[in-house]
């Protein structure tokens, strides 16, 4: 893959300038929709829109950290100073679809929404994307000015009808997860909460998120779709609903998302929300999970319940896949000499920054899968989509088994401190 050239100068700022909230941010929120355009020979972002909302619902304290490295990122300097006040990371659809067998023929193009909180004074604003080798392959920085008249005011008096099904705290110090509904008619919208609420209470039921209720909020946005159902091309099944979400994305039966993020953005005017799980109305087996970006799933397949759990791990805990099978197509996610930035799997490259900690003494490091009992928390070989060279914290997870019911001890240390990064001042 070609690499562009990004010019930082202006984005790596100060080092952590420990950037109050009220000093450089209004209690707003600045949504900026980019489009993520190009193909495998070369990627480039550019700016489409820039709105604003009242009410800010992500953190307010480690502003100028990262919680992952993720595959892209946004940072948020001060013009006035260079200070960086605000960074954040993502990963995305178009960068999936750049491992494609398209990507190398076809340019495409996709959206991308980014949500940071208002800035007081100007700000240049810099995004860029990541390949797996955690190198910058696209980046581009623009200007906000607070008396830029082109800077749309959102359209909050269309909120959606939406009832809040866990409320833990304020939106201010919670972490506010919105569920959107996706292929459900206005009819079946007593459907969708049900299904919204089994989605609740099945999070819930896992450690950490057990432990860490009182820390989120759960609120169900019953956004309509003119058909019941979702798209299933497969079977040349086109529906008309919210989202536009469908089946076989990239040629993979079982890989449910959808491109219209501005869409699903647009449906969360007026409500306070960090993460986004979609629901979507069929009995079909699929979903995926994109680090905050969203969640999708099939909400009447019979594995719903794990499957939800299983891709929040992905949109919310930027956690990565532990499982490997024979012939998968992403088998070259994770290039061996690079340290994965997901929690819970690992090249060996830089294991002492990943679970180390948690390993008995006496441990053998690769551990044989033979000697899980044994061990517990190990290393085992397999994992991120590869037989060989990524190797996983335990033989079974929530992150790798539908069947298994709880979340690795890797894992569960990773979701904790995730937790206290978006909800306490002092870091551990
Ligand atoms: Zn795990």
């Amino acid at each position: 893959m070609r690499i562009i050239p990004f010019i930082v100068g202006i984005c790596v700022a100060s080092a952590a300038s420990g950037a109050d909230f009220d000093t450089h941010f209004s209690d707003s929120t600045l949504r900026l929709d980019y489009i993520l355009g190009g193909d495998a020979s070369g990627s480039h972002i550019s700016l489409q829109k820039q709105s604003k909302s009242p009410c800010w619902a992500g953190r307010r304290h480690n502003m100028d950290k990262l919680p992952y490295t993720g595959n892209g990122q946004v940072t948020v300097v001060s013009k006035a100073t260079g200070d960086t006040l605000y960074r954040n990371s993502y990963s995305t659809l178009y960068q999936e679809w750049l491992s494609t067998d398209e990507a190398k023929t076809t340019p495409r193009a996709m959206q991308h929404t980014v949500m940071v909180p208002l800035p007081k004074e100007p700000a240049t604003i810099c995004v860029s994307l990541l390949d797996n080798r955690h190198n910058t392959i696209a980046g581009m920085s623009h200007l906000y000015r607070p008396d830029d008249e082109l800077v749309a005011i959102g359209n909050n008096s269309r909120t959606l009808p939406h009832k809040w099904l866990h409320k833990g705290g304020d939106s201010r110090q919670a972490i506010d997860v919105a569920i959107l509904a996706e292929g459900y008619t206005p009819a079946e919208m007593d459907s969708f909460y049900v299904h919204a609420q089994t989605a609740v209470y099945e999070i819930l039921s896992y450690e950490p998120f057990k432990t860490h209720a009182d820390n989120f909020n759960f609120v169900a946005v019953a956004s309509p779709s003119a058909d019941s159902g979702v798209s299933v091309p497969r079977i040349n099944d086109w529906k008309n609903t919210a989202f536009s979400s469908h089946f076989s994305t990239f040629y993979s039966d079982r890989y449910l998302t959808t491109g219209n993020v501005f869409a699903i953005n647009d449906a969360l005017a007026g409500i306070p929300f960090e993460h986004i799980i979609i629901l979507a109305n069929t009995p079909e087996y699929g979903g995926g999970g994109i680090y905050n970006s969203y969640t999708l799933t099939a909400a009447r397949h019979p594995m719903f319940r794990p499957v939800v759990v299983h891709e929040f791990g992905h949109s919310f805990g930027g956690l990565a896949d532990e499982y490997f099978y024979i012939g998968d197509v992403m088998e070259d996610s994770y290039p061996a000499d690079v340290e994965p930035w997901e929690p819970n799997i690992t090249t060996l490259k830089d294991f002492d920054s990943k679970w180390k900690h948690l390993l008995k003494d006496g441990t053998p490091v690769p551990t044989p899968a033979t000697e899980a009992g044994k061990w517990g928390t190990g290393v085992y070989e397999g994992g991120g989509y590869s037989f060989k060279g990524v190797f996983r914290p335990a033989d079974e997870c929530r992150m790798r088994n539908n069947t298994y019911p709880t979340f690795c001890e890797a894992c569960t240390a990773a979701l904790n401190r995730l937790i206290d990064f978006y909800t306490k001042k002092e870091q551990p």
